[in-house]
């Protein structure tokens, strides 16, 4: 199986052939990325509108760079895979509109893929990873935990109830008046700081439930540096060391018990389980020590796809197709509509009550 992937949900415009063959040998044949970071950074976000006519721009030479990259035609392609959501629907339209055209002109099968589920089924690209697992997506728009327990089964244990950690990241390196994207300014300034200097909140560290809230941190470091403003750099770092921190504690806490609970429902029986993650903040390198200690703790396997593939790309999306469509999944007509909220465990929506 072959597949062209088209990738527009946010601010990257990708496209990506994957093969496997039938040995079950898989392969990245192209992987194109174009980043819209430039565009975006100078309003310290992703503007939608700006987003959706870059994708505009950009989409069809990417498309055919990596068809030429992968030294492949449309007819060699046995479907095509573009995400249709959740995301920006300005740029949900252009990818799957895009995905629609091609699949007709080239008389292939379409697949309307969720974003989720590209970053869900990664880790069984790259490490050939079996059912279930638990999942942990840490980006500027999503923080979920959940299981994946088949190709189209998934079930969301846990989610922000306000803000992406991503989000929160961003938030605070811009009121510190660092660059966007915040989280690798916040990273690097809390490398010189002293993590124990403010005692900032780690919201529901100790509940039950699952979720996640951050939106708390942020305020607490709005106004811990408006008590000591003007700022230092050595505010700053302390600053940024404190908010890893309690975020680090808050992860440990928060997905120790996902780890746990993982346990109870599937003792295990021969290979070790498994926590995949995946999203931009996972190039955070004190998060992903907490997480490694976790499982290492826990007897579980860490494992952490090459950041091109954690953040936002089209080979997970032409991946999810192929591994659908490998089920023997039908196609998606050519109806099938983009949606900017789209959680992937359909019981999440009434559930909890929102749709990220
Ligand atoms: P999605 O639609 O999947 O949410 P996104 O574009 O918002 O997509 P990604 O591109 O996966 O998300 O990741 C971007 C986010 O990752 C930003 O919020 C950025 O601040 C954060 N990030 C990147 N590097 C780091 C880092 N080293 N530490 C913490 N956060 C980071
Ligand atoms: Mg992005
Ligand atoms: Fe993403």
């Amino acid at each position: 199986l072959r597949i062209l992937g088209i990738e527009t949900s946010c601010d990257e415009t990708a496209a990506a052939v994957v093969e496997r063959d039938a040995e079950g040998h898989s392969k990245v044949l192209s992987d194109v990325v174009l980043s819209q970071l430039d565009e975006h950074s100078a309003y310290g976000g992703v503007v939608p509108e700006i987003a959706a006519r870059a994708h505009v721009e950009a989409l069809d030479e990417l498309i055919e760079e990596a068809l030429a990259r992968a030294n492949v035609s449309l007819a060699d392609v046995d479907a095509i895979a573009a995400t249709s959501g959740p995301g920006l629907i300005g740029g949900l339209l252009v990818g799957l509109m895009t995905g629609k055209a091609i699949a007709r002109a080239a008389g292939k099968p379409l697949y309307a893929v969720n974003h989720l589920e590209g970053h869900a089924l990664t880790a069984r690209l790259t490490d050939g990873l079996s059912f279930p697992y638990l999942m942990l997506l840490v980006s500027g728009g999503h923080t979920q935990l959940i299981l994946v327990r088949g190709v189209g089964q998934y079930e969301r244990w846990g989610t922000t109830i306000d803000d992406a950690l991503g989000e929160a990241f961003d938030k605070t390196a811009k009121l510190l008046g660092l660059p966007y994207p915040g989280g690798p300014a916040v990273e690097r300034m809390a490398r010189d700081g002293n993590p124990d200097r403010f005692n900032f909140p780690r919201p529901l560290v100790g509940e039950a439930r699952l979720d996640f809230s951050f939106s708390g941190l942020k305020t607490a470091v709005r106004q811990a540096a408006q008590e000591i403003a003007p700022l230092s750099d050595q505010d700053v770092a302390d600053i940024c060391a404190s908010f890893q921190k309690a975020i680090s504690r808050t992860l440990k806490d928060r997905i120790g018990r996902g780890l746990q609970r993982f346990k109870a429902e599937f003792p295990v029986t021969g290979e070790e389980p498994a926590l995949v993650v995946a999203g931009g903040v996972a190039a955070n390198l004190e998060l992903r020590g907490t997480l490694q200690a976790l499982c290492d703790k826990n007897g579980f396997r860490f494992i952490a796809p090459p950041l091109n593939l954690c953040t936002d790309n089209a080979v997970m999306i032409a991946w999810a197709g192929l591994e659908r469509m490998a089920t023997g999944a039908a196609p998606d007509t050519l109806d099938v509509q983009p949606r900017s909220r789209w959680p992937l465990d359909s019981n999440a929506e009434t559930l909890i009550g929102f749709g990220k």
